[in-house]
């Protein structure tokens, strides 16, 4: 049987709403929990739980790598399919997530995540003030995508650093996979930084932005396995499997998107093949740590980009460390993460940000 390490796991059936609310604290060791609030369809809401429980604890370890006081925290709301959410159950369905969310006592603070968004926060927090990324004009951060696309641009030069001696992206072959709201934010910059683009979407609609930054259009087939520098992940999860890896033409892969890997152990297959891979949640922190430092620490806009950017000193750090151990950057993080959890349970905790 797998070790149970969470704190807490609440699982409360919302009285407007009638749905259940799964609120799951992974730790609070180095600080309050923080994770996104997800509404999706699940087969059952037993998944609903088992997904609350891997993602709360792949917060901890996020922001653990990242240097933040923060712990893990997930809240999943599974509908049921064919269950209809309009816009007032929807409503109801947010203050009584507001109301799980207020019990807990500031232990963990919600955020936008697949299924929510800044508008949706500023529901729950009419009920708490432990929400995240509300829009601007009622007193939140908006949406933390900026950062993230900030994030990944500075983890991609990290990789340009260590695997081709210069950390500019000037020149630089890229794949962007997923045009969305980080992916279309990433591939802007690196156009800007004058790298050359291939990109794709699902979304035809997407040409026309590719037309705009001077990037070249292509299917997310082709895109994944077209011979590049670096293939950029910025859709959703699942995009590198043992039959994928075979047919990449990269050197290395960083992006934003969420559980990359298909299977964990294919982070040794792309170690094998010599390419570089950076786990998607050390390249996607940047939403954390610019809303964080925004909301919690009250930075400014420029320190609070600054402390976004220092992900590119965190991925360089990651990818020495894994060069000295001859092991991988997955096994890096995992190890940091360690480390850092383990300080924070001890009274001489390493500063954090
Ligand atoms: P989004 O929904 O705005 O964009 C996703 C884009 O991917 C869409 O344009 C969609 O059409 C496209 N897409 C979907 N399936 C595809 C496929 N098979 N091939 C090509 N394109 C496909 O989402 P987002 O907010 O930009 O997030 C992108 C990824 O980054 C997600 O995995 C998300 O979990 C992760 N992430 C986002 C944030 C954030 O701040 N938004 C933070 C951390 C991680």
């Amino acid at each position: 049987m797998v070790a149970f390490e969470h704190e807490d796991v609440l699982i409360r059936r919302g009285p407007r709403a009638g749905l259940p609310v799964i609120v799951a604290i992974h730790s609070t060791a180095p600080g309050p929990a923080i994770g996104g609030c997800r509404i999706w369809r699940y087969a059952g809401w037993t998944e609903g739980v088992d997904d609350a429980l891997r993602l709360s604890a792949a917060m901890t370890h996020k922001s653990a790598v990242a240097g933040l006081a923060a712990g893990g925290g997930k809240t999943v709301v599974p509908v049921p399919a064919g269950a209809a959410l309009g816009p007032a159950r929807r409503r109801a369905l947010l203050l009584d997530i507001g109301d799980v969310i207020a019990s807990l006592d500031g232990r963990y603070a919600t955020g936008p995540d697949v299924g929510t968004t800044s508008a949706d926060m500023a529901i729950i927090g009419e009920r708490t003030a432990h929400v995240f990324c509300r829009p601007a004009d009622q007193g939140g951060s908006g949406d933390p995508s900026p950062h993230t696309a900030a994030g990944a641009f500075a983890a991609l030069r990290a990789v340009c650093a260590r695997r081709f001696g210069t950390a500019a992206l000037t020149g630089r072959r890229l794949a962007v996979v997923g045009l969305g709201n980080v992916g279309g934010a990433l591939a802007r910059m690196l156009a800007a930084a004058g790298a050359e683009l291939i990109v794709a979407d699902i979304d035809p609609a997407k040409r026309a932005f590719a037309d705009e930054i001077g990037a070249t259009w292509t299917g997310p087939e082709e895109a994944i396995t077209a011979p590049v520098d670096v293939l950029v992940p910025a859709a959703l999860g699942g995009l590198l499997t043992e039959e994928v890896v075979p047919a990449l033409r990269c050197a290395a892969i960083a992006g934003p998107a969420n559980n990359q890997l298909a299977d964990p152990a294919v982070a040794d297959l792309l170690h094998r093949r010599g390419i570089t891979w950076v786990p998607d949640y050390v390249v996607s922190a940047g939403g954390v740590i610019g809303t964080l430092g925004l909301e919690l620490h009250h930075r400014t806009a420029d320190e609070a980009r600054a402390l976004v950017s220092g992900i590119e000193d965190t991925v360089g750090e990651l990818l020495d460390a894994a060069e000295r151990a001859g092991g991988t950057p997955a096994r890096a993080a995992h190890e940091l993460a360690r480390r850092r959890l383990r300080a924070a349970a001890s009274p001489d905790r390493e500063p954090a940000r």
